[in-house]
């Protein structure tokens, strides 16, 4: 992810201080959302997929993740046990059993929802993430903490944490494919897909598309586009034959989950739960100190 300019960094600075003095300004401050009528996103048509994980490896090889050859995902035993995305891969299929009118597994493809009200966005008390005009829900690996505030927050249990580094270890998750969608490039999993189980495009066409898939075809689909209002929208949306809860989709209502987050930040500020805002503060500070080296470096 791109460096922030020395603003942001006194904007975050001047938050984390108000933290620590007890001032409740950081969990009071609006996350950075843009609700573009542009925005993009993914309609994943469980249907249509046929779960070959070409996806999962071209995701990995587009951000320098251990991939492995691509014949190797041709086991399908790996579809036997559930996975959550981690550090070492930022989407993953699961399978399910067949549902309406079918006799086929439906395979379901995971990653970040990259909601229009990101949860992620409004935890991260140093301002790490980042919602975008094209929908991409991103994070910047320098102002990390590692306090890891966005994977409690997350709705959709999806930021992991590099447990396994000891040095500087970092939050991952899916990034929408930034740097290869502003140069005008699909996203690697979209790229990939053999069947068009993945559509790209603005998120007010996808809505129009999957309702279209629905109507057309009603012994097919659950009447349910999850995504297009679960906590609030989300950039990624999905079809299925089944009810999404037994998917394993979250039932999570309409209203954003960002509410729940800044509420949980207001009672840590509030009441100063020591062992959190202690590991804050520390971190915090660790980050300061780094970045004002590095910013009177560049100044020098
Ligand atoms: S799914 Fe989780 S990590 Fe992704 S944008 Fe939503 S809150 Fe953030
Ligand atoms: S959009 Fe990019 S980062 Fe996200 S799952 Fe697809 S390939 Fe991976
Ligand atoms: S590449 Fe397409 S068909 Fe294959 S698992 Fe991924 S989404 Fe499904």
């Amino acid at each position: 992810m791109s460096g922030k300019s020395r603003r942001d960094f006194l904007k975050s600075t001047a938050l984390i201080g108000a933290g620590v003095t007890g001032l409740s300004a950081t969990a009071k401050a609006s996350p950075k959302n843009i609700l573009s009528e542009d925005r993009m996103g993914v309609l994943v048509d469980t249907t249509v997929c046929v779960g070959c994980r070409n996806c999962e490896w071209a995701c990995k090889g587009a951000h320098d993740l251990l991939a492995g050859n691509l014949e190797s995902y041709e086991d399908r035993k790996i579809l036997e046990t559930k996975r959550r995305p981690d550090h070492t891969a930022l989407t993953v299929v699961n399978e399910y059993s067949p549902g309406k009118n079918s006799n086929l597994p439906i395979d379901v493809k995971v990653q970040c929802m990259h909601c229009d009200n990101p949860a992620c966005v409004s935890a991260c008390i140093v301002g790490a993430f980042s919602k975008h005009e094209n929908g991409s829900v991103t994070w910047d690996t320098d102002m990390c903490i590692g306090c890891r505030y966005c994977m409690a927050a997350c709705p959709f249990q999806v930021p992991a944490f590099e447990y396994d580094k000891a040095l500087n270890p970092k939050i991952m998750k899916c990034d929408f494919c930034f740097d290869r969608t502003k140069e005008g490039k699909l996203p690697a999993c979209v790229s990939i897909c053999p069947v068009e189980a993945l559509t790209y495009g603005s998120r007010t066409e996808l809505v129009k598309i999957a309702r279209d898939r629905i109507k057309k075809n009603p012994d097919r689909y659950v009447d349910h586009i999850f995504g297009e209002y679960e906590v609030g929208g989300t950039s990624w949306m999905y079809l299925a034959n089944k009810d999404f809860a037994e998917l394993d989709f979250p039932n999570l209502g309409k209203n954003p989950a960002p509410g729940v987050s800044e509420s949980i930040q207001h009672g840590i500020f509030a009441y100063f739960v020591p062992p959190v805002s202690l590991y804050a503060l520390l971190g915090g500070i660790m980050w300061i100190s780094k970045r004002r080296k590095e910013l009177d470096e560049e100044v020098k």
